[in-house]
């Protein structure tokens, strides 16, 4: 068991499913207190309920990132019950993928809404209580469509280049309070995240791109690495992928 990660107060958004699921389960089987928020509360409910079986900690509460208030109050519950946040993972997010030709207008902006403003919630929620702590660390999801851009993805991309360069301004700026950043740029990964495509030729093509996705696990083990540092150590950028994926 890490020291790093025992006893910490997690914050995990779109903790229902794939990556944040995932990681709840590693962090609070190493002993962290998980705080799981998504929209989906039976999914949520069942999953605090077996990591309190297993003799750990978690709190579920119903939250959509799209509202800020929600997120807020998935933050202060966090606090309320724990007294502290030590770590925030901004993981909810959608890929609805489509040339932009298409027009899915509609697609963009629920992209936009939750890829973006979901983790700038999470940051506006959690940070006045990191700064008052002088500790804590903020970990965003972005892709290796925060790196590179093809046809089909250019919304997806664009929102997922847009949580890099917000992680990388919030580092530079919270450095005065001590908190350290973690942006995660993961490769295919087995989840439910293909299940957002709707134009059904663009889904089977995401399908054949997906056959190659590495269990979720190897995100949650990036989460852990950056958490398990040395208090001084700022591991802010993780790219990985499934070692036989191209682009
Ligand atoms: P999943 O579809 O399995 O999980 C997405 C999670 O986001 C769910 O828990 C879902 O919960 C939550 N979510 C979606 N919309 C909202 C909302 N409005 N409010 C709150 N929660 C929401 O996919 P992944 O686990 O793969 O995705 C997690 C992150 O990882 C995303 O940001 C994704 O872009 C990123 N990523 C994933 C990759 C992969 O290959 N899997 C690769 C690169 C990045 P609910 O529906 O219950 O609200």
């Amino acid at each position: 068991m890490t020291q790093a990660i025992k006893d910490k107060v997690v914050v995990i958004t779109g903790a229902s499913s794939g990556l944040g699921e995932a990681t709840a389960r590693l962090l609070s089987a190493q002993s962290a207190i998980v705080v799981l928020g998504a929209r989906r509360t039976d999914r949520l409910q069942s999953l605090a309920d077996e990591v309190s079986s297993s003799g750990g900690k978690a709190l579920a509460v119903t939250t959509d990132v799209t509202n800020c208030d929600q997120v807020k109050r998935l933050v202060d519950a966090a606090v309320q019950t724990y007294g502290r946040i030590d770590v925030i993972i901004n993981n909810a997010g959608l890929m609805p993928q489509a040339p932009l030709e298409r027009l899915k207008v509609d697609e963009w902006n629920r992209t936009i809404d939750v890829n973006i403003k979901g983790v700038l919630y999470g940051i506006a929620a959690a940070l006045p209580y990191m700064q008052q702590q002088k500790a804590g660390h903020i970990i965003n999801v972005s892709s290796v469509a925060g790196h590179k851009v093809g046809p089909g993805f250019a919304v997806y991309a664009a929102t997922k280049h847009a949580v890099r360069a917000l992680s990388e301004g919030l580092r530079q700026e919270v450095k005065p309070y001590n908190i350290r950043t973690t942006v995660i740029s993961p490769g295919a990964v087995a989840t439910e995240l293909p299940n957002s495509v709707t134009e059904p030729d663009v889904a089977e093509k995401v399908r054949k791109s997906y056959e190659i996705a590495i269990p979720a696990d190897s995100f949650a083990r990036a989460v852990a690495f950056a958490m398990s540092q040395p208090e001084d150590v700022d591991v802010n950028e993780i790219l990985f992928r499934p070692t036989s994926q191209a682009l």
